[in-house]
């Protein structure tokens, strides 16, 4: 369980640095880290959490949020971070599907939790800020003062529910999906040896915390060797770069748009000496990034593939495979099972109907961390682990070699003229040009094709779509049926917080404009 876990690694390193809150300047020890996980666990009994029940968070990056898990993972609490960007309206869905004892929260996320707090639920509010506006809430430290600071006694099974984290999936309405505290073992044993993790090392936690990609992929298996954690409270690129030389971290998860914004700040190969490895996953990064970067870094990088259903990761692309297969996802990790399947019309497609290698088709994928259910959702559960694969939503292929390419998600395929166009292809074809700094593409209705392509590009220097369209055609790079049909040029793509490309508001503005 992640239980022992933790209490096998504060056991082995108790004096060790475990967590420093880089904008407080607050360290931990692990032993110092424990206690303080068993004072809120008594805290959160104290509250009426028993095993079984949750307990929300909804936090930036803090050491309250890792406190917070393991003080959970000792009661057998189930652990629910909540995305601190999502909008009042949304968070007040999560927190009345998942029905916590105890809600933690700090000034920041306050403005989000006004509207829940004041429907006088049986929630407990504590803020681990002094100030809050918030109806009813405790301060954080108040609570853990009055609690018992002896380490509770309680039995969790490693088929316990360890979290539940909210995915807005392909229909839009957040499922909560399960993991227990075994799935996240092995996740962490796949991690740590991916990376090649040990307690010499020093990891950044930058990217958000209550995102598998940043939990799971590199903070549970820093913990499982007894790493040290610095934690950025937010992504910020200079300060990232700064805390990065100053704190010697020698690992960190960042997501490929954090990268891309990090190359558009002022920097030396310097900064990044103490790095190792550095990961980056959970939406595509383009070939011509991965390049710019390995210039520009003279770090190697590694990509992980996955999603939060999965625990998140089930393939690597390692560091020597960066250059010569730059784009693709690379391949399955150890006991992972990855298939492309032809899809279907009608229901979730037969995971024997299998692609061959070329041919595209739905990513389906098994392996020891995949989530055993969606939270009270048996029909959408029953679906997306239709024969016991788990149907990804996204669409790819492999080539020949063996290695995974991630082309698109069924649902922003663009179909022009009956072809069906994939938005990477054109995607990483603008980026291939050396003024676009990102881009995205869309579909927009057109009365003779069916749809058309339309690219959102922020761009550096003055570039026009002339000569984009130009660069696009020529060449091999683009069959003409692909390329963008019209241009934006914008300061800004919409991303949520982990770096994925909210396609649905550019379709919204597309929309607006077409009408
Ligand atoms: P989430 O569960 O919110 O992390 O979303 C998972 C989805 O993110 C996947 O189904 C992919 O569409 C996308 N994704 C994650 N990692 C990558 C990657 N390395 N390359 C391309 N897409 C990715
Ligand atoms: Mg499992």
């Amino acid at each position: 369980t992640l239980k022992s876990m933790f209490e096998q690694t504060a056991a082995k390193f108790p004096n060790k640095e475990a967590l420093v809150d880089a904008r407080l300047g607050s360290r931990w020890t692990y032993r110092q880290w424990e206690e303080e996980a068993n004072c809120l666990a008594n805290a959160l009994s104290d509250a009426g959490v028993t095993k079984g029940d949750k307990v929300s968070t909804v936090l930036y990056n803090t050491a309250e949020f890792a406190i917070t898990l393991f003080a959970c993972t000792k009661i057998g609490a189930i652990f629910n971070p909540v995305n601190f960007r999502l909008t009042s309206q949304e968070i007040s869905f999560i927190i009345k599907d998942a029905k916590p004892k105890v809600v933690l929260f700090e000034r920041a996320t306050a403005p989000q939790l006004k509207e829940i707090a004041n429907e006088r639920t049986h929630i407990n509010f504590w803020s681990i800020d002094e100030q809050q506006d918030v109806v009813l809430s405790r301060y954080y430290y108040d609570v853990l003062e009055g609690a018992d600071r002896t380490r509770p006694d309680c039995e969790i099974d490693e088929d316990d529910y360890y979290a539940i984290m909210y995915t807005s999936g392909t229909t839009g309405v957040p499922k909560g999906v399960l993991h227990s505290h075994r799935d996240m073992i092995d996740q962490a044993l796949l991690l740590a040896h991916t990376l090649n993790l040990t307690q010499h090392d020093r990891g950044l936690t930058v990217a958000p915390m209550f995102h598998c990609a940043e939990l799971h992929c590199t903070f549970f298996p820093r913990v499982m060797v007894g790493a040290t954690t610095v934690i950025l409270h937010h992504f910020d690129a200079q300060e990232m770069i700064q805390i990065t030389r100053e704190e010697e971290i020698s690992t960190l998860f960042a997501a490929p748009t954090m990268w891309n914004m990090i190359l558009q700040e002022k920097f030396s190969k310097k900064d990044f000496n103490s790095l190792r490895t550095g990961l980056y996953g959970g939406a595509p990064m383009a070939p011509a990034l991965t390049k710019r970067l390995h210039q520009a870094l003279g770090v190697q990088l590694i990509q992980a593939y996955g999603m939060t259903e999965m625990g998140p990761a089930i393939t690597v692309l390692l560091e020597d495979e960066q250059l010569s297969k730059a784009g693709s996802a690379g391949r399955a990790l150890v006991n992972h099972e990855v298939r492309v399947v032809r899809t279907r019309e009608e229901g979730p497609a037969d995971p024997a109907d299998i692609c061959s290698s070329g041919e595209l088709g739905e990513i389906i994928v098994r392996g020891p961390s995949m989530m055993p259910e969606y939270y009270n959702r048996s029909e959408e559960t029953a679906e997306a682990l239709y024969k016991g694969w788990y149907h990804s939503g996204d669409i790819g292929y492999f080539d020949e070699d063996g290695y995974l390419w991630v082309s698109d998600r069924v649902k922003d395929m663009i179909v022009s003229g009956g072809e069906n166009i994939y938005s990477r292809e054109v995607e990483d074809t603008l980026f291939d040009h050396p003024s676009v700094v990102d881009a995205a593409v869309v579909g927009e209705p057109d009365e003779m094709w069916g749809e058309r392509v339309v690219a959102y590009v922020v761009k550096k220097g003055d570039v026009k779509p002339e000569e984009l369209d130009e660069f696009c055609t020529s060449g091999e790079r683009l069959a003409r049926y692909k390329r963008p049909r019209r241009y934006e040029f914008v300061s800004e793509l919409p991303r949520n917080a982990s770096g994925k490309l909210q396609k649905f508001k550019l379709r919204e503005q597309t929309e607006r404009v077409t009408e």
